[in-house]
């Protein structure tokens, strides 16, 4: 079949620098044997075509950006309205961690519900293409199912080799749509392994994953869709954005093999390019601490990684143990333009999950739930500057694996003929804690300076029992509540112009008519041993803003009233 090449689009090897006109994708580089090859556009045509103007009539989806993705012919595009998600802000939680630009990209909302979305639609598009009918391919869960999906829309039939580990549910819907499932009982690089003979003694294509071009290129779409929304969210006048569009201070995701952030770094650079924006994202990292090789490469300062060989993650999409020379690639980006790697326990993803449903709304998968509890390690470490503009990747919605982390009894089953009319629901843990302390009204004084903070603490606390609670905006206006009040408790920031926390608490410690009230402290910031020290003794609890909050919040309450 004759496919015509495209204007002045380049291969090129990401190792050595050979290069030659893209007809068809290259499996390895000629000249070194690297298999991670990149594309090379066009950009100074683009940028003299004013680009910008051309696709403005175009939908907010992946295909917007076309002349950027390696598809000879667009009518060989196989789509489903990918791509094109909403940049959600974070105000509640960016509240909570003292990040007020933080955003939420939520992937979720891609057809299968993963942004494996946008990988299946191009390298599906290209290889409807290259006249492919029958493939295989390797996976820890979304890959599969997004390919599933686009392969059925494009007649092509499809095998896939999934690791034991990958939920029933999730297999159960590949095979719906057609596919040939295999579970391999092993890890998921030998699993890799397997499809790859299979496919070999078959003589059937095997997608190659970060290794074909086509998947790191429908990377590059989430950069491009982040600097539009960015730029559309603060206007051209606002700092940082003298370009038509605009790159945050940091892109975070929760990574397996690191095809998302190496795509959204390339998508970045080609925008530099093309004169669109003016610098480059630092780049956060997340993986699941029982299979984290990056991590562990990081902290070592390696630019290499040890594969982890037996992964011991209950989540299944983050367990590629050999990322190989894609670790490399990014901690080369790393160097150049800042970045961090942080690991989060499975029990921390699983916490993370309720506090991402409860503040804002939004149902994830475990391995999205790893990347927010690996933000809220990044917080406490200080990783990131108050005001920096930071996009979290929300990569994959709740399948029925909701179910690890609810337990089996979440489910609340009541029998109306039973019951007689009077029907009692079984009590949450939370709301049977709450019963001990005696129903009646307790006054609570809340200092605290962010008003969004304060109004959110009440919120909470008037939601779940009969508290009476007061706010002050500043240290010196509590202390003045609480001589008037003598509350039964009071809950303070730390971190307040003036008057702060410390000098609120050790006021009240010094009062004999006050001395006797609890006072649990919420702060953003992780303290000195100075600090630490400072509050001792003096104090009832100390309390994280941010990763289950609400929940810790209201057991201290409890605590400290008893
Ligand atoms: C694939 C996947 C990841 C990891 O992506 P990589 O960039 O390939 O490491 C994270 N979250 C979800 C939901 C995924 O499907
Ligand atoms: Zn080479």
């Amino acid at each position: 079949m004759s496919i015509q090449p495209r204007g002045n689009v380049h291969l090129r090897c990401t190792y050595c620098g050979y290069r030659e006109p893209y007809i068809r994708p290259l499996v390895k580089c000629p000249e070194c044997g690297e298999t991670i090859i990149e594309v090379e556009y066009d950009w100074q045509a683009l940028k003299e075509s004013n680009w910008q103007e051309m696709i403005r009539s175009r939908p907010f989806g992946l295909w917007r950006y076309r002349e950027l993705l390696p598809l000879h012919d667009h009518n060989n595009i196989v789509t489903m309205g990918e791509g094109g998600t909403p940049l959600l802000h974070a105000r509640r939680l960016g509240m909570m961690l003292g990040l007020k630009n933080l955003y939420i990209k939520d992937e979720r909302q891609g057809p299968t519900g993963s942004f494996k979305d946008r990988q299946a639609s191009v390298a599906v598009s290209v290889l409807k293409e290259l006249g492919i009918e029958e493939m295989v391919v390797a996976s820890t869960g979304n890959v599969a199912i997004a390919y599933s999906a686009y392969c059925a829309r494009a007649g092509i039939k499809l095998w896939a080799f999934v690791t034991s580990l990958v939920p029933g549910d999730k297999m159960r819907e590949m095979a719906l749509y057609g596919t040939e499932v295999i579970k391999v009982t092993g890890t998921y690089d030998e699993t890799k392994a397997v499809a790859a003979r299979f496919a070999k003694s078959r003589d059937i294509y095997v997608d190659r994953g970060i290794k074909s071009i086509a998947a790191v290129e429908s990377m590059t779409t989430l950069a491009y869709e982040i600097a539009e929304q960015l730029a559309d969210e603060y206007g051209l006048a606002n700092r940082g954005c003298d370009t038509p569009w605009c790159t945050p201070d940091w892109y975070v995701q929760g990574v397996s093999g690191g095809m998302g952030p190496i795509g959204v770094s390339k998508g970045f650079k080609e925008l530099m390019n093309m004169g669109m924006v003016s610098k480059m994202p630092a780049l956060a990292c997340v993986q699941s601490a029982g299979c984290a090789p990056m991590v562990h490469a990081f902290e070592a300062g390696q630019s290499v990684a040890t594969p982890v060989t037996v992964p011991q993650t209950l989540i299944a999409t983050l367990a590629t143990g050999d990322p190989g020379r894609a670790y490399q690639l990014l901690w080369d980006c790393i160097q150049d333009h800042g970045g961090y790697f942080q690991a989060a326990t499975d029990e921390e993803a699983f916490a993370a999950t309720r506090v991402l449903a409860r503040m804002e709304g939004l149902s994830v998968e475990p391995a999205t739930a790893v990347t927010f509890a690996g933000l809220f390690k990044m917080v406490r470490k200080g990783v990131f500057k108050p005001d920096d503009i930071v996009v979290v990747n929300c990569s994959g919605h709740t399948f029925p694996v909701e179910k690890q982390v609810l337990g089996e009894e979440w489910e609340r089953r009541v029998d109306a003929s039973k019951a007689g009319g009077q029907i009692s629901l079984p009590e949450e843990g939370l709301l049977s804690a709450l019963d001990h302390i005696d129903t009646a009204v307790r006054k609570i004084v809340v200092i605290e300076d962010t008003p969004d903070a304060a109004r959110l603490i009440a919120r909470i606390l008037q939601a779940r029992g009969g508290y009476q609670v007061h706010t002050a905006t500043d240290g010196r206006a509590g202390i003045v509540m609480v001589r008037e009040l003598k509350p039964d408790l009071v809950i303070t920031d730390l971190m307040m112009p003036e008057v702060d926390g410390f000098q609120v608490i050790e006021t009240i410690k010094a009062d004999e008519e006050l001395a006797g009230i609890p006072v649990i402290v919420l702060t953003a910031k992780e303290l000195t041993p100075r600090e630490r020290d400072r509050l001792s003794g003096q104090i009832a609890t100390l309390l994280q803003k941010g990763s289950a909050m609400d929940e810790e919040l209201l057991q201290s309450i409890v605590d400290s009233l008893d």
